[in-house]
């Protein structure tokens, strides 16, 4: 056993209580692993309250902010309280807070002068939540005997210029996270270092993309060679499919990287593939763990043609996802048959619109295409396509370019479907002996998923109907 990475979530540092139940995670592992590295997030809601300030500044609003620094001040000073008695023992970590709390009034100030946040500025606010939250869990761990040092990522993190969604500089990054972590390491301190944040080349604060503390412990296990990533954060690891729509949802023991990334892609709240390909590439072990519930050895993510251990899930479906607000746009008509690029000219003119498209589907027959976009975009999507096929609408080679709103996809994942047949008869009987409509399929060519458009008052029945098949086949 050698490096371990673990990233606690926003929620996993939410309070006291989180940050105490954190650091004993920290203080158990410490025995077990030589070298121990922590990620954090900023306390929940706080880069939100973060932006909130700037935007509101940006907006010509001098009083929201100062009213949103009170704030911080108060929650970060109430948590070390609770935290750390005696309370001069906290004093480095509560004038820090005073710091960077003066930081966000001053930057705030300067938006609203300026009357526009731009993103530049707007990373250098977001940044101050992360910069905040390790302060409280370095104290914290200190408090309870373990040797511990935060460090800002900027330190470490070498990013293009791209800011709010910064490219981590890959041979940059390892020199400096190397350079910096291996002496600290090597004393057997533990580094608490910001998740979310980075610096260019020239040391100015860049972010990673909200959501981006995972891909901060996958850029740190990386540069350090790391054996294990554990993202802790406040559920028992991926489910079977969303509780609230159906709560016989279970845990699942293990997913593949490519099922992981179909299920984010289809809209359940899972890591991001960006966060895991490199992780999982290099063979490093990644987790997923509940904070509040240490004792559940989580979700284990795995290589696509890794050795998947844990519960045998009858007919490899393993989950099911929803993504809600879509429009299925058809593009039809006789003339289309046997002509090249009308395919390549549909997705060309919704490219134009910087629409992502979600699913597609075309009839063998080829006399018809349709796509699903959010809903928000149908109309510039049709406005977009109706102009390129312009002539050919006129000619009467296409009859028509339609749209069908309120329609959700149903995604369901496994990898092990491939090599199981009747799969999708399964799926296409759960729903047809709930009398629910499939209004159009799509397959993965890796097997990997099946998509079903399905009208959007159906959809929580859908879900329900395929996850049965997982839950008790
Ligand atoms: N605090 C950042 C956010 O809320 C990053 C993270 O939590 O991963 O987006
Ligand atoms: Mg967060």
């Amino acid at each position: 056993m050698g490096t371990l990475i673990m990233k606690f979530g926003g929620t996993s540092v939410g309070s006291a209580a989180a940050i105490c139940a954190t650091a004993q995670i920290v203080q158990a592992a410490r025995p077990v692993w030589p070298q121990v590295v922590v990620v954090a997030s900023a306390l929940s809601g706080v880069t939100d309250l973060l932006l909130k300030g700037a935007q509101t500044a940006a907006d010509g609003d001098a009083h929201t902010f100062r009213s949103i620094a009170q704030d911080l001040r108060a929650k970060h000073f109430s948590v070390l309280s609770d935290l750390i008695k005696p309370p001069e023992q906290a004093s480095v970590a509560r004038a820090t807070v005073e710091v960077y709390v003066g930081e966000f009034e001053s930057l705030c100030h300067a938006v609203n002068v300026l009357g526009e946040a731009s993103p530049r500025a707007l990373d250098a606010i977001s940044s101050l939540g992360e910069r905040l939250s390790v302060q409280l869990i370095a104290a914290q761990l200190k408090a309870i005997g373990v040797a511990a040092e935060p460090i800002e990522a900027s330190e470490l993190v070498v990013t293009d210029g791209h800011f709010q969604t910064a490219n981590p500089i890959e041979t940059l990054t390892r020199a400096k996270t190397r350079g910096r972590l291996l002496p600290l390491l090597a004393k057997g301190v533990t580094p608490v270092v910001t998740g979310f944040i980075g610096a260019t080349q020239d040391g100015v604060i860049t972010t990673l993309g909200r959501g981006g503390s995972d891909f901060s412990a996958a850029i740190l296990g990386v540069a350090l060679d790391a054996d294990e990533v554990w993202i802790w954060t406040d559920v028992d690891g991926v489910m079977t499919t969303d509780p609230r729509i159906d709560p016989a949802a279970q845990t699942l023991s293990a997913l593949t990287f490519r099922e992981i990334s179909e299920l984010a892609y289809y809209g359940a709240k899972v890591l991001h593939p960006k966060t895991i390909r490199p992780v999982v590439e290099r063979g490093i072990a990644l987790w997923i763990k509940n904070t509040f519930n240490p004792k559940y050895p989580g979700t284990q993510i795995v290589r696509d043609n890794g050795h998947v251990t844990g519960r045998p899930i009858h007919g490899g479906v393993k989950a099911v996802a929803v993504i809600r607000g879509q429009t299925m746009i058809t593009v039809e008509g006789r003339g289309m048959l046997g002509v090249p690029g009308v395919a390549a000219r549909t997705f060309g003119a919704v490219a134009r619109t910087h629409t992502s498209v979600s699913l597609i589907s075309q009839a063998s027959s080829e006399q018809s295409i349709c796509f699903t976009v959010p809903d928000s975009l149908t109309s510039s999507v049709i406005a977009a396509v109706q102009e390129e096929f312009r002539r050919e609408l006129a000619d009467r080679d296409i009859d028509a370019v339609t749209a069908l709103e309120q329609v959700v996809i149903v995604t369901v994942v496994g990898a092990g479907m491939r090599h199981t047949p009747g799969i999708s008869g399964r799926v296409f009987g759960a729903l047809g002996a709930e009398r629910i409509n499939i209004i159009a399929i799509a397959q993965g060519s890796s097997e990997c998923s099946i998509s079903l458009i399905v009208d959007q008052q159906d959809a929580d029945a859908a879900v329900r109907a395929i996850h049965r098949l997982i839950v008790n086949p």
